[in-house]
């Protein structure tokens, strides 16, 4: 590329994972377009009409990898040091369909990204447990869906404000914070948000599709002798699908809604890759999750962005897009 390298921040990560075929397309016969090539963090998209593309990234996992493999290559580094006392965030970014709620949550026996750092974190708690330190563990679940922050831990889904400003921070101060004993009781929490989200909604897949979900876990760590409090926030976002609306046939309410999922997602690409450039201006203020998620981007946090893509041939402009959003994120 033309632009002028600097050292690229390595506290930013991105990492794409393509999912397997699902039944439908292999009954339906089509075509894969996607290579993987996972010792050079290498993604090739062939292109039936010209020239393959070729993208790479900090790491890359093919159809068969899991999510136990990104987790402990990606992720638990990024946990760690949120129990260390810095601020972190994953996001599973993609179009609707590609595996974002399977890698952040889960699916069967693939457990999720979620429900791994829970049992992280208590794993971490127990093998350090000590007359001297504490752990005060605690979780809030948000979601945002156009101009609106819901708290999905709260009665019919409260609506939220967000306050401050970028120089201090912002912060949601009427949003629920529970606190948590154990990596089971986190896990329901999580379901309990995610019921709460879907109560109520006749066709909770699309809901999901359009809104972005924020796991936020804070883990304080004080110890007695020092008289120290360590304090490390997690976000885990589950986004809203990228898909491009199609102009025919959608309603303006659709067009509307869609364009402001993409300024949201564009958003949070332009944050990323100037954090990812040590940029002196990062755009937080630009859209409603950048602001709630700015202060574990940026700063000592550490980032990964998990773009998610399908194989099939039918899905090529989507994932050449999600591609090259995630390039463009963090080039390589
Ligand atoms: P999204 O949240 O991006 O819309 P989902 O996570 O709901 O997508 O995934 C769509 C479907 O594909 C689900 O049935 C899911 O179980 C399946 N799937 C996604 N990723 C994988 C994977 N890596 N391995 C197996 N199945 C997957
Ligand atoms: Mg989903």
């Amino acid at each position: 590329s033309a632009r002028p390298r600097t050292a690229l921040n390595e506290c930013v990560k991105v990492v794409v994972r393509c999912r397997p075929l699902s039944d439908r397309e292999k009954n339906e016969s089509y075509e894969e377009v996607v290579k993987v090539w996972p010792e050079r963090g290498a993604v090739q998209v062939y292109n039936p009409k010209g020239q393959d593309k070729l993208f790479t990234y900090d790491a890359a996992y093919d159809c068969s990898s899991d999510t136990k493999t990104i987790y402990d290559e990606m992720v638990r580094p990024l946990v760690a040091s949120v129990l260390d006392g810095f601020n972190g965030c994953v996001f599973a970014y993609g179009q609707t369909g590609t595996g974002k709620t399977h890698t952040m949550e889960g699916n069967g026996d693939d457990e999720g990204i979620i429900p791994r750092t829970f049992r992280h974190i208590w794993a971490h708690i127990e093998n350090t447990a000590s007359p001297d330190v504490t752990h005060l563990v605690s979780c809030s679940y948000v979601e945002l869906y156009l101009e609106d922050v819901r708290d999905l831990l709260s009665k019919e889904c409260k609506k939220l404000t967000i306050r401050g400003q970028e120089l201090n921070g912002f912060y949601i101060p009427e949003m629920t914070s529970i606190v948590c004993k154990s990596a089971s009781e986190m896990v329901r929490l999580m379901r309990a948000g995610n019921r709460n989200r879907a109560s109520g909604r006749t066709d909770m897949n699309e809901h999901s599709s359009r809104s972005h979900a924020v796991f936020l876990v804070t883990v304080e760590t004080a110890h007695r002798s020092t008289n120290r409090i360590r304090v490390g926030k997690l976000n885990l976002v589950d986004l809203a699908g990228s898909e491009r609306q199609r102009k025919t046939g959608a309603s303006a309410d659709r067009l509307r809604e869609a364009a402001r999922i993409n300024q949201a997602l564009s958003s949070l690409g332009n944050v990323i890759s100037a954090l990812a450039e040590n940029s002196p201006h990062v755009p937080y203020r630009d859209s409603k999750l950048t602001r709630i998620l700015q202060d574990s981007l940026g700063g000592n946090s550490k980032t990964i962005m998990i773009a998610n893509i399908g194989p099939a041939s039918y899905n090529y402009d989507e994932t050449v897009t999600t591609l090259r959003y995630a390039h463009r994120a963090k080039a390589i």
